[in-house]
């Protein structure tokens, strides 16, 4: 970087040396025309041509370039399945992206409102060629490797790759990824794909694409079968005495289908929803009296056996029971003891498991992004969830596996971790570089913000020490 200096080019003995020292060179930041933002899109850009000439890519056709836009173009929705680029949308996005500034700066300004401008031309399947730097732009704004690009064919994958997860609540391997094939269909009516997951539970799902979001992984658009597991375990909560509510939230369906399938089981609960719920409710005063020595008795019942459960005083009182059950459910789910421990037994045997195996998931995924070469990646439980595919219930349910929860807290970085992992990969790739290693120079290659330089020029300077004493140690 230059900076203007107090020594005068004319009129000064020009045969002494002035060496550029911070005195000498005024330091003025302001000067600067181009905001931090412009900057930054420069240096990126600078960054896409180093690469580009550095490494020697094999030659290919333009059309090559123009099928690896368009599939990344569906990806981000910008094109529909059939190909069809939607060019507003795109020259809007593209220009938000960048900024106005910055296109001109570089010669590829946009007009959203003209037919004609550079980049449609560019995605257009025609033969036409494009300066080298606009593809270089196209390539950051679609977010493509310039690596990938050269040496992988993308491929279209609305619903990312696989394994997916088998979304039925009922089954032990619930959210874990069992469904190693989906059918794609493409809906005529909103052009977008579709999904099928089918896991080998029997349980069947309906996906409308394309995944936007992690979390687009786990919404189901429709259910197309239940399967046999998710049947039994309707069968089974029936029969410890569940509610339909119960069932129903705990199956993440609603009360109607539950209701469907438990007849379609041959289960008489006598459940109803919705109206004739609320008929029921308009008691009598006869009724009225009969309800309150029902009631009752049922707390009788219970401070009698204080430490049974809602299952075992049903079977004590079997009539009482259904009696309450039929005419006054909210009341007695509200008066009962709540089936803890019933419900605790499921999910300790499903979650121990599952903390072991995604334990040893977790453990691969970290190693292998630390592995990986090139710019440390921050290890944050969201990464680790990207990577396996289960964000959301890492996110979600990390306290119902403390095997994983512990481990993760050993390895997630803090700002702190994070800074000095990419400082010690600088001072590393300055020496593989045979560069001179300064510490302004570690702190850029690190890409630390200037907030945090002073706090950690005294770390960088022992790790520079360590490394010149150690050698390859860091
Ligand atoms: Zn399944």
């Amino acid at each position: 970087m230059l900076y203007d200096s107090k020594v005068p080019i004319k009129g000064f003995n020009k045969h002494e040396f002035k060496a550029a020292t911070v005195k000498e060179c005024k330091v003025n930041r302001n000067k600067n025309t181009y905001s931090d933002d412009v900057l930054e899109k420069l240096y990126n850009l600078a960054l896409d041509i180093q690469y580009i000439l550095e490494y020697r890519f094999n030659n290919k056709p333009t059309k090559c370039f123009k099928e690896q836009y368009l599939t990344k173009l569906k990806e981000h929705g910008l094109a529909n399945i059939t190909g069809r680029i939607k060019q507003k949308e795109l020259l809007e996005n593209f220009v938000d992206y960048y900024g106005d500034k910055f296109l001109k700066l570089v010669q590829s300004d946009i007009d959203i409102h003209s037919n004609y401008n550079w980049l449609t031309e560019l995605v257009r399947n025609n033969k036409k060629t494009s300066h080298p730097i606009r593809h270089l732009l196209l390539i950051r704004f679609l977010g493509i490797s310039i690596h990938d690009l050269f040496n992988q064919k993308f491929e279209y994958e609305p619903f990312g790759q696989g394994p997916w997860s088998c979304l039925n609540p009922a089954a032990d391997h619930y959210l874990q990824n069992t469904i190693k094939d989906i059918d794609i269909k493409y809906s005529a009516d909103s052009k977008s794909p579709q999904g099928i997951f089918k896991c080998a539970c029997g349980f069947t799902y309906v996906r409308n694409g394309p995944d936007r979001t992690i979390e687009d992984k786990y919404k189901i658009s429709r259910v197309k079968q239940y399967g046999c597991v998710w049947e039994s375990k309707l069968k089974h909560f029936a029969e410890l005495g569940l509610s339909l509510r119960e069932i129903a939230r705990k199956l993440k369906v609603d009360p109607a289908t539950v209701n469907k399938y438990a007849a379609k089981l041959g289960i008489d609960k006598g459940w109803k929803t919705g109206k004739k719920d609320i008929k029921k409710k308009k008691v009598s005063i006869f009724d009225e009296n009969i309800k309150n020595n029902k009631r009752k008795e049922w707390l009788q019942l219970q401070s009698k056996y204080p430490n049974k459960s809602k299952t075992e005083l049903r079977k004590l009182n079997k009539g009482l029971y259904m009696w309450l059950y039929r005419n006054d459910r909210q009341w007695l789910d509200a008066n009962s003891p709540n089936c803890k421990e019933v419900e605790n037994n499921f999910n300790r045997i499903d979650w121990e498991e599952r903390d072991k195996e995604i334990y040893y998931k977790v453990k691969k995924a970290v190693s292998k992004i630390e592995e990986k070469d090139g710019k440390p990646k921050r290890i944050t439980v969201s990464l680790i969830g990207s990577e396996l595919g289960i964000k959301s219930l890492l996110e979600k349910h990390l306290d119902k596996l403390p095997m994983t929860k512990k481990y993760l807290d050993t390895v997630v970085d803090d700002i702190r971790d994070y800074q000095i992992k990419r400082i010690k990969w600088a001072i590393k790739e300055m020496k593989k570089e045979n560069e001179e290693i300064k510490i302004w120079k570690v702190l850029r290659k690190a890409g630390i913000r200037n907030d945090y330089r002073e706090n950690l020029k005294s770390k960088i300077f022992s790790l520079i020490k360590e490394h010149t004493k150690r050698g390859e140690q860091l």
